[in-house]
C-alpha cells in the first residue's frame, strides 16, 4: 500500500504515522518521490493500517498489486527530468554520454575527455570496475581509475558516470561521481538496488541482457521504493538467437517504456550492436523511437583499446551523430 501525503502534512504527523505502523507491527517507510512524500507500507492487515490510512494527512491511497507503481506513468503522469551535475536528462533534451569502455590510464581518459567535450558530449563515461565475462580480461583500474575519471570530468567541465559492481564500493563511487551506473549484469542484484535507493545521487540502470521490460521496470521500482527517485533507464540490447550483432537492440522497448513510465530512457547502441559501424544508425533510431539520449563508447585508439574496441567510435564522429540526432528530434517535435 502506498499513501500519498498532503503537502500540508507536518514532519511530526508523518513521524506519528510511522510510529503507529511500527506499533502495529507493520513496516512503513517515508519515501520522497519527486515533489510528493509517500508512506510505503509493506504488507499488514487492513485493521492494522486503517488508522494511518484514515489520517487527514493522507491525500490518496494506492494499493499495490503484483506490478510496479512508483515508476509508472499512472502514478506520476508527467515526464521526470533528472539532474546530473549541471545537466538535465529527459524533458526534451537529447543527451549524449560518451567516453571509453574502460579508463586505461590518466593520459587516455584526459585525451578522450577533451575530444568528447569538443564533440558535444554532455556527460563523460568511463568504466573503472569492469564486469568482464572472462576473469582473465582487463578488470579496470579501480580506485585509481576513478580518480583519473573525476579529474578529467572536472578539467573539461563534464559530469561523470561510472559503473559500480559491488555494494562495498558503492559509497566511494557515490561520493565522487555525478551519475552511478548499475550495469546489465547487476540489474537484479537486489542488495545493490537497495543500496542505490538509499543514496540521493542519480542512478543509470541498464536493462539486463535477458530481462523483460516488466523486470526492468521492477528493478527501477526497487531503487525508488528504497528512497531514491532519480533513476534513468538504459536499453543496451538483449540476448536473442541473432549472432551478427553482440545483442539485439530492443527498440520497441523505448516507446513502450515511455508509455508505461515517467522515467527518462537512454539507449546504448555500443553494447547493443558490438559494431562501431552501426552506432550512428542505431542512435538515430533511438531518438526517433523517443529516447532521451544515447550512451556511446568512444576511444582515441579503438583498435588498441583494452576493452570493447570493436564497438568504440573515434570521438571526432560524435559531433556528426549528435547533430543527426538533434535533426531527428526536431522533425519529431515539428
Ligand atoms: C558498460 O556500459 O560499461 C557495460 C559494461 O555495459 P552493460 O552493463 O550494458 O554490459
Ligand atoms: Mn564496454
Amino acid at each position: 500500500m502506498i499513501l500519498k501525503l498532503r503537502a500540508t502534512a507536518t514532519p511530526e504527523t508523518v513521524d506519528g504515522m510511522l510510529k503507529q505502523l511500527e506499533e502495529a507491527g507493520v513496516k512503513g517507510q517515508m519515501v520522497q518521490h519527486f515533489n510528493d512524500r509517500l508512506i510505503c507500507i509493506d504488507g499488514g492487515q487492513f485493521h492494522q493500517i486503517k488508522a494511518v490510512i484514515d489520517n487527514r494527512a493522507v491525500k490518496s491511497v494506492h494499493p499495490i498489486g503484483q506490478g510496479y507503481k512508483l515508476v509508472s506513468r499512472k502514478f506520476k503522469p508527467n515526464d521526470s527530468v533528472i539532474p546530473v551535475g549541471n545537466r538535465l536528462i529527459g524533458g526534451g533534451h537529447v543527451t549524449l554520454i560518451a567516453g571509453p569502455c574502460a579508463v586505461e590510464s590518466e593520459t587516455q581518459i584526459m585525451t578522450i575527455a577533451k575530444a568528447v567535450s569538443e564533440n558535444g558530449a554532455a556527460i563523460l563515461r568511463g568504466g573503472v570496475f569492469k564486469p568482464r565475462t572472462s576473469p582473465y580480461a582487463f578488470q579496470g583500474l579501480g580506485q585509481e581509475g576513478l580518480k583519473y575519471l573525476v579529474e578529467a570530468g572536472r578539467l573539461y567541465n563534464l559530469p561523470v558516470v561510472t559503473e559500480v559492481l559491488d555494494e562495498r564500493d558503492f559509497d566511494l563511487v557515490a561520493t565522487h561521481v555525478d551519475l552511478i551506473q548499475i550495469g546489465a549484469r547487476n540489474m537484479q542484484n537486489f542488495a545493490l538496488l537497495k543500496k542505490a535507493g538509499s543514496c540521493q545521487k542519480p542512478i543509470m540502470l541498464k536493462r539486463g541482457p535477458s530481462a523483460t521490460i516488466e523486470e526492468f521496470l521492477l528493478a527501477a521500482e526497487y531503487i525508488i521504493a528504497h528512497g531514491n527517485p532519480h533513476v534513468i533507464l538504459c536499453e543496451r540490447g538483449i540476448k536473442t538467437y541473432e549472432p551478427m550483432t553482440r545483442n539485439t537492440l530492443d527498440i520497441s522497448c523505448v516507446p513502450l517504456i515511455k508509455r508505461l513510465s515517467h522515467l527518462p530512457i537512454l539507449v546504448d547502441p555500443s553494447h547493443a550492436a558490438g559494431d562501431r559501424g552501426l552506432i550512428k544508425d542505431l542512435s538515430m533510431a533511438a531518438i526517433a523511437a523517443g529516447a532521451d539520449g544515447v550512451m556511446i563508447e568512444a576511444h582515441n585508439d579503438p583498435d588498441n583499446a583494452l576493452s570493447d574496441g570493436k564497438q568504440s567510435v573515434l570521438p571526432q564522429v560524435l559531433s556528426g551523430i549528435l547533430e543527426t540526432m538533434c535533426q531527428v528530434k526536431k522533425v519529431l517535435s515539428a
